[in-house]
């Protein structure tokens, strides 16, 4: 199996983003003095994600520790939030799996992908496993990826994720592609919006807010690419993670959001109340 034969990704509910309130730029991402000691678990308090009180936490990376790529600075200092241990093993289940398929799309030469690529194919060999328990969960990994494939020809256009179409040059025929959970995608574009609140504002977004996630294709996403430009403040943790935030003046905790992945695609991401 070669590995950028892997490139398509299935998105199937594209939708236009109709957020229009006013914008207005943000102070830079301080760093708060809880957030710099990292090694002891956090206190016990309120959950970002859930947002169950009064409980036991840990910390949880914004952008999972996996997926930093192998050229990330070694003294970066990594995004971490307080999170209910069901969260924190939620998430984990949920990136792990996320990772190990967008792996096989992203380019394995761009240096933001360090690593990555390599990982998961890592994953799925036998011959790395450390025990039997190891190996039987490889063998498992390569068995959904080779019922969650479709060939070229299979692959309705529609459906491929902006971004991570065929990017070598090849004739549509020869592709290939893998399912990617829309939900999954959905979850971690909410858990990197919950958390640049959290580091940025203390701010938890509360159950009355609604995140939506968008998947846009470049010319969908002008309007909002617009808005950012002007508005917008950036958040980075290079080569991996690139966010883009903009606030709304007039609507609290109004905001738009981009998310660059390894600089290879892109999540989009409102935040409003409810009743908007
Ligand atoms: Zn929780």
């Amino acid at each position: 199996m070669t590995q950028n034969l892997l490139q398509h990704l299935f998105y199937l509910n594209q939708t236009r983003s109709d957020e229009s309130a006013t914008l207005r730029p943000l102070a830079p991402l301080g760093l708060k003095p809880s957030q710099t000691a990292m090694a002891k678990r956090p206190p016990r308090g309120k959950c970002v994600h859930c947002l169950a009180d009064n409980v036991d936490r840990t910390w949880d990376h914004v952008f999972p520790r996996s997926w930093y790529p192998d050229t990330t600075p070694p003294n970066l200092h990594k995004w971490q939030i307080p999170s209910c241990q069901p969260c924190n093993r939620d998430y984990g289940r949920i990136e792990e799996d996320l990772l190990f398929r967008l792996a096989l799309c992203v380019d394995p030469h761009a240096p933001a992908t360090a690593g990555i690529v390599q990982k998961a194919l890592r994953s799925m060999k036998p011959e790395f496993a450390k025990d039997e328990r190891d190996r039987a969960a490889r063998a498992a990994r390569l068995a959904l990826l080779r019922n969650e494939l479709f060939d070229g020809p299979e692959i309705p256009r529609s459906a491929v994720y902006p971004g991570l179409g065929e990017r070598w040059g090849r004739p549509a025929t020869q592709g290939l592609g893998v399912r990617v959970p829309a939900e999954s995608l959905r979850r971690l574009t909410k858990k990197i919006v919950r958390g640049i609140f959290f580091l940025e504002d203390n701010a938890f977004i509360e159950a009355n807010y609604l995140i939506n996630f968008y998947a846009l294709a470049e010319e969908s996403a002008e309007p909002i690419k617009q808005l950012l430009d002007q508005f917008g403040k950036e958040y980075a943790r290079e080569p991996g993670i690139v966010v883009r935030r903009a606030v709304a003046e007039d609507l609290p905790m109004g905001a738009l959001f981009e998310i660059d992945i390894w600089g290879q695609f892109k999540m989009y991401a409102s935040v409003g109340p409810f009743e908007s």
